[in-house]
């Protein structure tokens, strides 16, 4: 049976104030079934919060269509409140509110009985680590407990799509593996779908199975992360000292290909089924001290700077991928 989409979109144009912010876009995504992640990635100002914001109902097309879970955006989205949870980029509390009184009333907006809501008001305030402090008004909460709050909004009334928007934005590595720990069991141990934005190429990486590119409110690019994994290459960045001139005609040896970077450094692919370990006994042969290899699996990396004209360069564990920086 063919599953509906989580997103369909068809040539959507949404206008703010005289601009034209998404110029067009047509695309399908979460066709796999359930379970799933996909990603919104792009540099701030690409247009991720306004095309989330149409989905939801919040901003209407002046052109084309959107449907979310089968759904049509320009209709009242009202029926989609207990289908969809939303964290939103900004804080949207009250912040004289406990966050178990702020949960409950979410819960209930979202379609729940009062009983039901406050039961899972305190359920998925512990779930998401704030249990000790669920009696606390919001307002006094850290930066990384607000959006921890935030999350249990959006997941308290059990929807069947979460929509995140920069989740991880401002958090510290700790409280970012958490978060996106909670968004992998989300979608692994309950099988919600869920919809992530995020101008960090890592998190996208880390959670989804599939992405959308965004630039200057178009996709410009589409990929299947699954694929990518399942075909399991790899990617090592290699730097050596010694003469290593010979390198690039003896990497056929173990099927793989790279390109010189000068200074001893090399950009290597590994096809599927080598192992990395395959590179060590290579620079052993070729007289090569490794001075420095790390492996990646993912190429959404490349993908990536691809689709923003960027040439190859690395960026370090957290690198945002602003189009504007150099
Ligand atoms: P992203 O979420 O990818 O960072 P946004 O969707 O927030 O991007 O913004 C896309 C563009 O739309 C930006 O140029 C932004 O300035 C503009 N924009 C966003 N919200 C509004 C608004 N309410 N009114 C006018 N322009 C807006
Ligand atoms: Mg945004």
């Amino acid at each position: 049976m063919p599953t509906t989409p989580v997103v369909e979109l068809e040539n959507l144009k949404v206008k703010l104030g005289r601009r034209e912010i998404l110029h067009g876009i047509t695309c399908r995504l979460g066709v796999s079934g359930t379970g799933k992640a996909v990603g919104l990635l792009g540099p701030n100002g690409a247009g991720k919060s306004t095309l989330i914001l149409a989905l939801l109902g919040f901003h209407r097309p002046s052109a084309g269509r959107a449907r979310i879970l089968g759904m049509d955006c320009r209709r009242s989205m009202g029926e989609a409140r207990s289908r969809i949870g939303y964290m939103p980029e900004n804080d949207s509390f009250v912040g004289e509110m406990t966050a178990v009184t702020f949960l409950r009333q979410m819960a209930e907006l979202s379609g729940l009985p009062p009983k039901a809501a406050l039961e899972k008001a305190h359920e998925v305030l512990f779930h998401v680590g704030l249990g000790e402090s669920r009696y606390r008004e919001l307002r006094t909460y850290s930066y990384g407990m607000k959006q921890m709050a935030k999350l249990a909004q959006a997941i308290v009334h059990g929807p069947e799509l979460v929509v995140l928007d920069e989740p991880t934005n401002g958090l510290d590595p700790a409280a970012r593996r958490r978060m996106l720990k909670l968004v992998a069991d989300m979608k692994e141990e309950q099988g919600m779908n869920v919809i992530v934005c995020s101008h960090l190429l890592r998190d996208i990486e880390q959670v989804c199975d599939e992405a959308v590119i965004m630039k200057d409110g178009a996709i410009v690019h589409q990929c299947n992360l699954e694929e990518e994994r399942r075909s399991n290459r790899s990617f090592v960045e290699l730097e050596v000292t010694g003469d290593d001139r010979n390198l690039l005609t003896a990497l056929p040896e173990i099927g793989a290909e790279g390109v010189a970077e000068g200074g001893g450094r090399w950009r290597i692919v590994l096809p599927p089924g080598v192992e990395v370990e395959a590179i060590w006994g290579l620079a052993a042969r070729q007289n090569l001290l490794v001075r420095k290899l790390t492996h990646r699996r993912d190429t959404l990396e490349e993908i990536f700077l691809k689709a923003m004209g960027h040439l190859a360069h690395t960026p370090g564990e957290d690198s945002p991928v602003d189009a504007g920086r150099t």
